[in-house]
């Protein structure tokens, strides 16, 4: 069987089989102004046991618990006390005359399919947030059962256990699991778990790659075939599934497992140690971010810094655009939880796939090819300029950059440079204070911007290298489109040139360059840009101990002749294969 592999590492363990209880409306309406008093006062009692019960989880959260654990439990206590889901239950109960458990499940069934539409995955998956405190809520009305959950303490034993399995760790097998069920799941005895449902950015994902869990998700209705007591293997790096597995596969399995063990130690045991190639030339491996939550684990793998921080989500999670203060709260969390490395900020990237709810845009013909990004910053200056200010006042916090994206030509970058200074003036005249050094750097991701790198590099103080979309508009090929995405290759010689000439220019004009596509995280390329001259990755943080690996067993020479080798090469797939090979 196959899922989406969401927490990498090889899990053998025999399967627990958990299934959650479903509360339904009951319909029955309230007669009379106490019992609607009753109702209203149930309600509020439930508030309070929620928060109460949250709150002894966050306190009997041990060192070994991932901080990120807490906060999804802070984040629940704030949902739980959000006004606007008190009036709303309130106004079911008072106005609909509604129990207090058909308004909960009511409000919380509104809330969950509006997250589950949102076309972010990130917040989608947040409907499992509302879920939860739906439940927590059903469990202290007294409508759902409030036994502990089966994952939290010693796990029961099963009947029909065999002697042999009753070592063996237990797999979670469920259709989802709440982020209250993965935060306080036991791990002395669970070993992994694989889900019906979820993508990557599910809490599930997201908390399972916190504690080190592997997890494979999506595996659809396929898990039902899998029995209590099944033996499970899963490898959560690739997504698949074995059930009740031979004896030659087990110890082909075993073996794999004690393998990727001692990767992942070694890869540990790098966490600390610079990225310096053998002759000496060191790179710096920095973190791609969409949170400020999300800089612990980039510290966690090793990250120096952030060179990138996509600010679409700050925005996405609003209702309406954010206030130059909001903003400024944002970005100053940011700094000061950096410790001093740098920070990247990149300006609103929206358009193209990243619509914004409250920003109604015309519908286009070529989305990717139209107004999106820097050319809204450029038209709709009021929104650029609040975020400009909001970044600038941040800068005295910490060692912020600015980086605009989707620049095209120059004129681009001057009038951004223009609205920069007037960000800057007006700050001064109010006598705000900022960093008047703040570097202002554009993203090479367009193919006018790669081919004119050597006039670009004069203006602006930095370039980052967005492969993701140089290979989609070099290629001319939309990413997302399954019967062209074989063309949006990295590897292609016309991607792989554009990137060689942006590094040489921008070390030729003395700016720093560094690349931030996913390329920057496909340990394939991490020799070819080495040998092109980049000094500074940017990826998810996840995968710096690897790439890390590769950079501290290799020279600049080793590096050099694996480009001059590329450059050789006409077509990609000769280019993935040599590359493969010299991995191996
Ligand atoms: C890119 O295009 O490579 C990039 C990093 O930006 P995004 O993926 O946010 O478009
Ligand atoms: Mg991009």
């Amino acid at each position: 069987m196959r899922g989406i592999g969401v927490s990498p590492g090889i899990s053998i363990g025999r399967v627990l089989r958990v299934v959650r209880q479903k509360a339904a409306t009951t319909g029955i309406l309230l007669s009379g102004d106490e019992a609607v008093r009753e109702e209203v006062d149930r309600y509020r009692a439930a508030i309070d046991h929620s928060v109460a019960e949250i709150k002894t989880l966050i306190g009997a959260q041990t060192g070994t618990t991932p901080s990120g654990a807490a906060d999804i439990l802070e984040a629940h206590i704030e949902m739980l006390t959000d006004p606007q889901l008190e009036s709303d239950v309130l106004e079911r109960i008072q106005v609909g005359k509604k129990n207090a458990s058909d308004a909960v499940l009511e409000v919380t069934s509104r809330l969950i399919e509006t997250f589950r539409n949102m076309e972010d995955p990130y917040l989608a998956a947040r409907a499992a947030d509302i879920e939860d405190i739906g439940q927590r809520l059903l469990k202290h009305l007294g409508t759902l059962p409030s036994q502990t959950s089966p994952l939290e303490g010693s796990a029961p034993a099963r009947p029909g256990e065999h002697s042999a399995q009753a070592d063996l760790p237990f797999i979670i097998v469920a259709e989802d699991l709440s982020p209250s069920d993965t935060i306080t799941m036991d791990l002395r005895r669970i070993a992994g778990f694989a889900l019906q449902k979820g993508g990557s950015t599910s809490h599930a994902a997201i908390v399972a790659r916190l504690r080190g869990i592997p997890a494979v998700v999506g595996c659809g209705t396929s898990l039902d075939q899998v029995a209590d007591n099944d033996i499970l293997v899963l490898d959560g790096a690739t997504g698949q599934l074995w059930v009740n597995p031979g004896d030659a596969l087990l110890a082909e399995l075993r073996r794999k497992k004690i393998a990727q063990a001692e990767n992942a130690l070694l890869l540990a045991s790098l966490k600390d140690v610079p990225a310096r190639m053998v002759d000496g030339r060191r790179i710096r491996l920095l973190a791609n971010i969409s949170h400020v939550g999300d800089m612990k684990d980039a510290f966690r793998h090793g990250a120096e810094g952030v060179g990138l921080f996509r600010t679409e989500f700050l925005f996405m999670e609003k209702s309406s655009f954010p206030t130059e203060e909001e903003q400024f709260t944002g970005y100053k969390d940011l700094a000061r939880t950096s410790q001093g490395t740098p920070v990247t900020i990149r300006t609103l990237d929206i358009g193209g796939d990243k619509p914004l709810p409250y920003f109604p845009m015309p519908k286009e013909q070529n989305p990717f090819l139209g107004h999106r990004a820097i050319r809204i910053s450029l038209d709709k200056k009021g929104i650029f300029l609040t975020q400009l200010k909001a970044i600038l006042r941040a800068s005295s916090f910490g060692k912020l950059k600015i980086l605009v994206p989707m620049v095209s030509n120059m004129q681009e970058l001057r009038v951004a440079k223009e609205l920069f200074t007037t960000a800057k003036n007006e700050l001064m005249q109010k006598g705000v204070s900022f960093d008047k050094d703040i570097p202002f750097g554009i993203m090479i991701e367009v193919p006018s911007a790669a081919v004119t790198a050597d006039l670009l590099a004069q203006e602006a103080d930095f370039f980052s290298i967005g492969t993701n979309d140089l290979c989609q508009y070099t290629m001319a090929a939309d990413r997302m489109n399954d019967k062209v995405s074989h063309l949006c290759d990295p590897y292609h010689p016309a991607v792989l040139r554009l990137i060689h000439f942006v590094i040489q220019q921008a070390q030729l004009n003395n700016i720093p360059v560094s690349l931030c596509g996913e390329m920057a995280a496909d340990p394939l390329a991490t020799l070819l840009l080495t040998g092109m001259g980049l000094e500074e990755f940017s990826m998810n943080a996840p995968s710096i101990p690897t790439i890390k690996h590769i950079i501290v067993k290799s020279s600049m020479n080793k590096a050099r002749q694996v480009l001059r080798q590329v450059m050789e090469f006409d077509d990609p797939s000769d280019i993935t294969q040599y590359l493969q090979d010299i991995n191996a």
